[in-house]
């Protein structure tokens, strides 16, 4: 199975869904160690990306990704706008403009994501932000497509590792962002941009796996 741009689009609109659906927890998350508004910020900007899939036809899967990218940095603000924004125009430009991502490409959207948001953010791992999600989940994704498994089995590598990722935030003390501010007080509770990421690598996974 290969993810051509219009399985890209329907898994968009799963990960909107999904993102929609867990709104209020994210928001809750980020009142804990933050200000109390990232549900808000990214179910506003997804909210505005299936705006712009109604009726909208794109060649490949990088045009979906780089729609994406553009609309979430106009719409999301705060810190994890500018950097989800990346993570989607790097993947974009990462695929060129292949028709169709194998395996290996979506490691390369992947991983491309994933060194945007580090490039951006300057976030290392246990920093408690969402490259604690997304570089153990770009290493699942390479493992499992080395060792020949298909997109759906990649994508679900990724969304458990992004997982697990996300729940090991919970003791670390943040370092980056606004959660940082509270020094040790961040400690105790789980990262919301971590959170996020790992639904979102999820309704991917549930998308190639036709479960939504
Ligand atoms: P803000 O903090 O501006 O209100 P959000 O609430 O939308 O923005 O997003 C907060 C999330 O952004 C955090 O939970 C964290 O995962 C992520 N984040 C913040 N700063 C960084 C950074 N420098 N690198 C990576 N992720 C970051
Ligand atoms: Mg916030």
């Amino acid at each position: 199975m290969t993810c051509d741009a219009t399985s890209t689009a329907a898994a968009i609109r799963a990960v909107a869904a999904v993102i929609i659906e867990h709104k209020v927890e994210l928001t809750r998350l980020d009142r804990d160690i933050g200000d109390g508004d990232h549900g808000e910020n990214l179910a506003r900007g997804f909210t505005a990306v299936l705006g712009k899939l109604d009726g909208a036809e794109f060649d490949t899967p990088a045009a979906v990704l780089k729609m994406v990218a553009s609309t979430l940095i106009s719409t999301v603000g705060g810190a994890s706008g500018p950097l989800f924004g990346t993570a989607f125009l790097r993947a974009s430009t990462a695929v060129k403009d292949l028709p169709e991502l194998d395996a290996q490409g979506i490691v390369t959207a992947l991983t491309a994501a994933r060194d945007g948001v580090v490039a951006r953010g300057k976030a290392e791992l246990e920093d408690k932000t969402m490259v604690d999600a997304l570089t153990p989940a770009v290493n699942a994704a390479r493992a499992a497509a080395d060792a020949g498994d298909d997109v759906g089995a990649v994508l679900r590598a990724a969304a458990a590792d992004a997982n697990l990722g996300a729940d090991a935030t919970i003791p670390y003390q943040a370092r980056k962002g606004r959660a940082s501010y509270l020094g040790e007080r961040s400690i105790g509770h789980k990262d919301p941009g971590a959170t996020s990421t790992a639904y979102l690598l999820g309704a991917l996974a549930d998308a190639a796996a036709g479960v939504s």
